[in-house]
């Protein structure tokens, strides 16, 4: 901790200090900072038009619970409604019910009206019972539960009758996506991943990413800040490995070569604009549910066939 003054305000004693600026923020100006940097994302991006009905993607981990508060704040500001929280229930025994008490809490405490869907519900399947099913522990629990999830989103914003999807990922979640995504060698969906607000064509869905320019680690010290509650219990089914090492690997650059994550960041918006630009891969129906597919049977279909089958 630190004793010098905020460089913004001149006024307070400094909590912060952001290595890539360089700047000694206090608590309000470090809270204002986050606060003006999502909107501006919101705006940079056209993410949310003045009638749109926004369901918020709420886990209760901190990303989730700190962009549904400022998205509420944001709103407020605007004398807008159309705000909901809509939460996933994956059918994870022992794992989701403390989350699922915090989102409840925490949303009539700010007053937005939160929804629960599970996977039991769309899939007919729960997470537990994906896990025994699968037919080899090759197939990674988060990449199953991963694609359950975007479905689950998309058809729960569906149902609350919203146009936009807002989810939490980070700069940090975006940047391991794309590398991800090189290493693996599916170039296809770095061209997914720019934060351009996407329609999609049969339901018209429109997916933003609030916090794409803002590194993880401000929102954990924003909801700190703020007393926002969050999750603690982490999934038992987790093992995304090569996740965790590139998100290693990257604070370790930053460290030493501070701003180095926001390079990475804007060559990731370059490559993925070409990509989207030159790609014209044309998206078509799924033969078994009729969600938008990039094939005849879309992923989630393929999944449950593999699930069910077994
Ligand atoms: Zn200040
Ligand atoms: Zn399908």
């Amino acid at each position: 901790m630190t004793s010098k003054l905020c460089n913004k305000c001149g006024l307070s004693t400094s909590v912060y200090y952001r290595q890539y600026s360089g700047e000694y923020l206090c608590k309000k100006c470090f809270v204002l900072s986050i606060e003006s940097k999502t909107s501006k994302t919101i705006s940079k991006f056209s993410m949310i038009k003045h009638d749109d009905r926004v369901a918020v993607g709420v886990s209760g981990g901190k990303d989730s619970l700190a962009l549904l508060f400022i998205l509420k704040k944001i709103f407020e500001k605007k004398k807008r409604t159309g705000l909901v929280a809509v939460t996933i229930d994956e059918g994870i025994h022992g794992y989701r019910d403390e989350s699922l008490d915090i989102v409840k809490e925490f949303c009539s405490k700010i007053n937005v009206e939160n929804r629960i869907f599970s996977y039991g519900d769309f899939f007919d399947l729960t997470m537990d019972q994906a896990i025994i099913s699968r037919p080899s522990e090759k197939i990674s629990s988060c990449s199953i539960c991963g694609t359950f999830r975007r479905r689950a989103l998309d058809l729960a914003a569906q149902d609350v009758g919203a146009n936009v999807l807002a989810t939490a990922h980070n700069l940090d979640d975006h940047l391991q996506s794309f590398l991800i995504n090189l290493l693996s060698g599916d170039i296809e969906r770095i061209s997914w991943i720019h934060p351009t607000s996407i329609q999609y064509g049969s339901n018209s869905l429109k997916k933003i990413k609030p916090f794409i320019e803002i590194y993880e680690q401000e929102i954990v010290f924003y909801a700190l800040q703020l007393d926002i509650p969050f999750q603690t219990e982490t999934c038992p089914y987790a093992n995304e490995s090569i996740r965790s090492e590139i998100r290693e690997f990257l604070n370790n650059l930053e460290r030493t070569s501070s701003g180095i994550k926001y390079n990475l960041y804007a060559s990731s918006l370059k490559v993925s604009s070409r990509l989207k630009s030159s790609n014209h891969m044309l998206k078509s129906t799924c033969i078994l549910c009729n969600q938008d597919s990039s094939g005849d049977i879309c992923s989630v279909c393929t999944n449950l066939k593999i699930l069910k089958n077994h």
